[in-house]
């Protein structure tokens, strides 16, 4: 018997004390909680101890990442197994219908980028990774804009903002790859205004949403890329070079919308640059982006 999407059947009438729960779900590996404890992933058969002759009530909750919290309330018996065949309901994906813009870093009028031992070049490795993130991202229902149209285009850092803005985008994400002495991702957000061509930005509400979006992204990032890659913490764009100098970035000053600065990797240190340009680290780090932007977007 069949109604809204869950079966109740009970299937077997087991001699014993015990009550037992045998439970699938659609898709498989929810996490099952039966009154608030923990009990094991579908499909599994959980047996309630407490179960008393006569039937008694008990809660019984499926989680799944992704899925509608599915929670029911049971009448066992003991003795009795329950069948129960739950169809988990999909949320939203947070992604569908954002407006991102990539930002793949270099050349710009400051700097072409930088490079690996190998010879591997940061634009190669920024652009690599904005079009494989751009196919995700898209498949998922995003908008995407990209701020340059081939590898080696030439786009200034001011330019790269405005189009961010004039596409109405909620977010800006700036890839790169460092040059320096450790190993590891790092994020950056504009965390005070700069100055830069007699302009001075971003706006304090981009700046606190720029702070909001560094922290989830991190968050999101660090979840996929423990284990492979070191993560090197948040830091305002003001500890940058340029920054330091300026205040801000100066893609982040003409910024009208949150943007942030990721350096995906060292690619100076050896074991990084083998990390981002191995098919399987490229793959990792276009989920962890999309961990990192799902996360800020089921929040903003
Ligand atoms: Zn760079």
């Amino acid at each position: 018997m069949f109604f809204a999407g869950l079966a109740l059947a009970v299937a077997v009438v087991a001699s014993g004390d015990e009550a037992r729960l045998s439970l699938t779900s659609k898709p498989a590996h929810a996490k099952v909680f039966v009154n608030g404890y923990f009990k094991g992933f579908t499909p599994c058969t959980v047996s309630i101890s407490s179960a008393q002759a006569a039937p008694q009530q008990y809660r019984l909750t499926l989680l799944l990442a992704g899925y509608q919290k599915w929670d029911k309330y049971l009448s066992l018996t003991a003795g009795a197994t329950k069948t129960v065949n739950a169809q988990m309901e999909k949320l939203p994906d947070p992604l569908a219908g954002k407006t991102i813009c990539i930002d793949p870093g270099h050349p710009s009028e400051t700097s072409a980028g930088t490079k690996g031992p190998s010879g591997v070049t940061e634009n190669h490795i920024n652009w690599v990774i904005a079009l494989k993130l751009k196919s995700a991202l898209t498949a998922r229902g995003a908008n995407v804009v990209l701020t340059k149209s081939a590898e080696n285009q030439k786009v200034t850092n001011r330019r790269r903002a405005q189009i961010a803005n004039e596409n109405n985008s909620d977010i800006m994400i700036r890839l790169h790859c460092d040059a320096a002495p450790n190993s590891g991702f790092t994020v950056y957000y504009p965390d005070r205004q700069g100055e830069r061509y007699g302009v001075t930005g971003p706006a304090p509400t981009v700046i606190n949403a720029s702070r909001c979006a560094a922290s989830l992204m991190y968050q999101g990032m660090k979840e996929m890329l423990t284990a492979h890659l070191a993560g090197r913490g948040i830091h305002g764009d003001s500890a940058t070079y340029i920054g330091s100098r300026q205040g801000a970035l100066t893609g982040s000053i003409f910024s009208q919308v949150p943007v942030l600065t990721i350096e995906m990797c060292v690619l100076t240190n050896a074991s990084d640059e083998q990390f981002i340009v191995s098919l399987s680290g490229q793959q990792l780090m276009v989920q962890a982006l999309q961990r990192g932007l799902e996360t800020y977007f089921a929040e903003n």
